[in-house]
């Protein structure tokens, strides 16, 4: 079994396949499930949550920093056990509420997420009664810490912050691994690096947000994806990154965003020619036309 890591008092981090939850309270105290992982972890990670915070232990609610498959994934099998409601911010919602789908994912600006985004899932998930909106300057459970919108990366998307010790946690606004090349996501070498690229519907938001955390000067930095980061030269380290954030070169989102409301999505920019689909129906028509005519049959039995 993974155990949950501490990387500041009271903060717990535990690494679910490619993406991090995080636990935030003290054994014995009221907690929180900041993100719940992927879909088909929701024993992985109250297991964990067990060993950590007791026997039956449950939180005092779930916490989305956004409602992709990879962070809100088990949050309903989790709040169905816990009995506990799922919050996320406002424009988040419809599409927890299955209201609508996200901007679709944007594989044409390259590197390995964009390439793997074409086979993500993308149908919205419905939390129903058990969803509610976070309410400004109030977070269930954690009275000392903050939550502020970092959008872009998704249009409702929120960081907490615990201004005592400047602890970030900052979901998808960026992330401490480079998911952009294959051997990034495969090493998870700690690097200050764009999150989920392909996703960001909003590259002049997303670039907002980033400075916006930057200014927070934290200490620790625990983000969906990659090794949590704490060092002396964090601060530092993290303005020169968001001095140097900038949108990719070409991309569906990049010289317009995609428009969003309290509904979900109003519209988007037209998708851009996406030549994988493509070569990848081809391929697979090759191969279907090869078996039906039995080719591969008698290239074997010879
Ligand atoms: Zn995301
Ligand atoms: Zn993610």
């Amino acid at each position: 079994m993974k155990v949950i890591t501490r990387i500041a008092p009271d903060v717990g981090w535990l690494p679910v396949s490619f993406v991090n939850v995080y636990f935030l309270g003290q054994p014995g105290g009221p907690w929180v499930l900041l993100d719940a992982g992927l879909p088909g972890r929701a024993h992985q990670i109250s297991e964990a949550a067990e060993a950590r915070f007791g026997a039956g232990a449950r939180p005092e609610a779930i916490i989305l920093s956004h409602g992709h498959f990879d962070h809100a994934g088990s949050a309903q099998a989790l709040a169905e056990k816990w009995d506990v409601p799922i919050y996320a911010h406002r424009l988040e919602l419809p599409y927890l509420t299955g209201e609508s789908a996200y901007p679709p994912p944007d594989p044409t600006i390259g590197g390995a997420i964009a390439f793997l985004s074409r086979f993500m899932p993308s149908k919205p998930y419905d939390f129903g009664d058990r969803i509610r909106e976070l309410q400004p300057g109030n977070l269930p459970g954690l009275a000392d810490w903050e939550w502020r919108p970092t959008p872009g990366h998704s249009p409702g998307h929120i960081s907490l912050f615990r201004p005592s010790d400047r602890v970030l946690l900052a979901g998808d606004a960026f992330a401490t691994m480079d998911m952009d090349s294959w051997s990034g996501l495969v090493t998870g070498k700690r690097v200050l690096a764009r999150g989920g690229a392909p996703f960001n519907c909003d590259w002049d938001a997303t670039r907002a947000s980033v400075m916006q955390l930057a200014e927070l000067e934290p200490n620790v930095v625990g983000c969906g994806h990659g090794i949590p980061l704490s060092e002396g030269e964090l601060p530092a380290r993290l303005r020169r990154f968001a001095a140097r954030f900038h949108a990719p070169r070409s991309g569906r989102y990049v010289e317009a965003p995609a428009r969003t409301d309290e509904h979900g999505v109003v519209s988007v920019p037209p998708a851009p020619f996406d030549p994988v689909p493509f070569a990848t129906a081809a391929s697979l028509l090759l191969v279907g036309i090869a078996l039906g005519s039995g080719i591969l049959d008698e290239e074997h039995q010879r």
